[in-house]
Order: C-alpha cells, then structure tokens, then sequence
C-alpha cells in the first residue's frame, strides 16, 4: 500500500458514491448509507480498509463491520444513545471514573475507521478532531486530586490518530502526575490503519512505559502481514498488547471464527483480553446477540483452547453500572465438605474439601 497514514485518512471513502466505486452494494446497504449521511454516524472507511473487503458478498465480515446498513435507522427497547452512562459518569470534562483505580480519559473524537457498532458513536467523527492540552487540564487536575486512580486509559476516538508530537505532549503531562503508574492505549490502529506504526511512533510511547496497547480485532481476516507486522513493531518496542473483541452477530458469533481469531492474536504475541458483549447502542440491535448465546460459544472454547488464546467475556451493563463477567456455570453445588464441579467435558467432579474446624485439631 503505496498512501502513508495520512493519505489513507484523506482519501478514505465518506459518501455512498465513495463506497460504490469499489463495492457492488445491495439495496440495504444503499438505505444504510443514505441514513449515515443524512443523521446516523459517518462513514469512514480508509482504502487500506476497503481493500479487505470482499466487494461480492454482502457477508463478508469486514463490510459489515463498516458499511452501514438499513437497520441502523431502527430504534428498539432498551437501546441508549449513551449506552455506558459515561456522560453522567464524568467528573471532569472527557474524564469518566467509574471504577476506583482507574479512568478513562477520552482525548479526541477522531478514529481511524467508523465502526457501525461504536458504543461512542455519540462522538465519533462529530467533532472537531483532537482535544487540546489545556481543554483537558481540568481532567488533568482532578487526577491529581485523587492520588487513588493509578492508571489512565486514553481512549476516543483513536488515540494514535492524533499527530506523535501532541500524543507525545499529552502523555508527558499525564506523565508529570505521580499517582498514575501505568497509561493503557485504546486503539484500533493496528488492524485498521497499520501504516501508522512505524519507528517515530514507537519510540515517542517507548519514553512513557509502564504503558499497555488495547488492540481491537474482531475477525481473523484482520490478520493481514501489514497488521501482523504493526502488532510486532508495539511487541518488539517492549509493550504488553492486549486485545478486546466485541462479540457481533453475523460476523464473529461462532466458536471457530473466535478461536482463529485468538490462536492467531497469540501468534502474533497479543493476549485475548476481553470478549465484550455488545452495548445496547440504539441502531445496533442487528448486531447484539443474546446473553444467552454468548455464553453458549463462549462455552464451547473453554478447555479447548489454550488458556492464552481465551478473553474473559465481559458484559458492560447499560447505565454504567460497570463490566460483569460470565462464564459457564462451574459450580453445581457447594456443601460444607463437598463442592461438585463441572468440567469442560460436562463431567461433575467432586472436591472434597477440609471440614470447618478440622485444621485446628
Ligand atoms: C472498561 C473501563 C475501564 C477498564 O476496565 P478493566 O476491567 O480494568 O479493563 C475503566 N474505566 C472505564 C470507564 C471503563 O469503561
Ligand atoms: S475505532 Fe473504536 S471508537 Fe472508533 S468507531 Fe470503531 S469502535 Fe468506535
């Protein structure tokens, strides 16, 4: 791919004419992208991006992912525009603390793609790009404040979309507060803009360790050489990368897909971190799957596939009441001396266990 980053951004398909002149659309899609100009998300879709997609299938999981379709003008029970609270939960502006050792810090509205199932998608592309330095000091101070919070996630948006000499900026000023141990990185820059990754980048973050690279793939087919080779540029810099996937209806909700998926992220030394149930976004619900049918493939990888390979599956409960795990029911019952386990074979196995008071004899 001959564009740099930058010119992946300029030349990114924006309009229905955009995507056509690569993509033969079917009619709903046609209807999807008339709502994302007309009032629903952008689109924004880099030809790095476009390339992967498979222009004869209206299936294919890298389309779906990012050309919209009709259904995101439906609007069902339950759906939220806010679906994680994070606007009544910030206590500074782009600052939300929902959890005591930790906050996310939203540092731009820009990302590198728009994904049609963005929980953030109130913000997506809606502004005017990065934040400045003194628009967030206020952010800034509260985290002074409240020595408690140890690690900052900055998030958006794409961080890594923003210019390295303002991220560089940024993060030496979160830097200059003594409380925060470690800076987490949302991104999605790895798998959908690759190019950025190259050694300016790399070294800038290598002066701000402790700090860990949130990756976000969802399908195998993002493993290409370029993303491949972007994820071993932040690994050989000497960062942990983790990766969240979100769980997607008719494009990752199949044991085989996932366990590729997070065989091949472990390859590529990247540690399967979350599994995320999908938001309750309002225009998503031909996304979501059912809680119970998450569970059911998540069940299936469990003890068959490597314990690296296998993200906890997390449910982020509407309101921003805060991340839930799940996992298959385990425990079949629990006696003073006895407890019954389920295995990942569904055998029941039975650990006896020392009596109350038998230690003390
Ligand atoms: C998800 C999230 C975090 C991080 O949670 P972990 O379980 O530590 O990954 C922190 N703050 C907010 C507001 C979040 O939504
Ligand atoms: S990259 Fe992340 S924030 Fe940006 S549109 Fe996709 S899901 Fe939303």
């Amino acid at each position: 791919m001959a564009l740099d980053w930058r010119g992946q951004l300029r030349k990114a398909a924006r309009t229905l004419s955009d995507v056509e002149q690569t993509v033969r659309l079917t009619e709903q899609e046609r209807r999807g992208l008339h709502w994302a100009e007309h009032g629903g998300m952008p689109v924004l879709i880099p030809p790095y991006v476009l390339s992967l997609i498979d222009t004869d299938d209206p299936q294919c999981p890298i389309r779906r992912q990012f050309i919209p379709r009709a259904e995101e003008s439906q609007r069902v029970r339950g759906d939220l525009s806010d679906p994680l609270g994070e606007r009544e939960h910030e206590v500074a502006p782009r600052l939300v603390h929902r959890y005591p050792d930790r906050a996310l810090l939203l540092v731009t509205s820009t990302c590198a793609v728009h994904c049609r199932y963005c929980t953030r998608a109130r913000l997506v592309g809606t502004e005017d790009g990065y934040w400045s330095l003194s628009e967030l000091e206020p952010a800034f101070r509260w985290l002074e404040a409240h020595p408690q919070v140890r690690e900052v996630l900055i998030s958006g948006g794409d961080p890594l979309v923003v210019s390295t000499r303002r991220l560089d900026a940024l993060l030496w000023r979160i830097r200059r507060i003594s409380s925060i141990d470690v800076i987490r990185v949302g991104t999605r820059v790895p798998n959908v803009l690759p190019m950025r990754v190259d050694d300016e980048l790399v070294t800038m973050l290598r002066a701000h360790q402790p700090l860990w690279i949130m990756t976000h793939f969802n399908h195998p087919r993002e493993l290409t050489a370029l993303s491949c080779h972007a994820l071993a540029q932040l690994v050989d810099g000497g960062f942990p990368v983790m990766n969240q996937t979100v769980l997607l209806r008719g494009i990752n909700d199949d044991d085989q897909v996932l366990a590729t998926l997070f065989r091949g992220l472990v390859r590529q030394r990247v540690r399967p971190y979350y599994l995320l149930h999908a938001d309750v976004m309002e225009g998503t619900s031909h996304f979501r799957t059912s809680v119970a049918r998450s569970l059911e493939i998540y069940s299936r990888l469990q003890g068959k596939v490597s314990g690296l390979a296998i993200p906890r599956l997390m449910v982020d409960t509407p309101g921003g009441k805060g991340k839930v795990p799940l996992g298959p029911a385990s425990v079949v019952s629990m006696e003073s001396h006895k407890t019954v386990l389920r295995t990942f074979r569904g055998e029941e196995v039975v650990l006896i266990e020392p009596g109350q008071f038998e230690g003390h004899r």
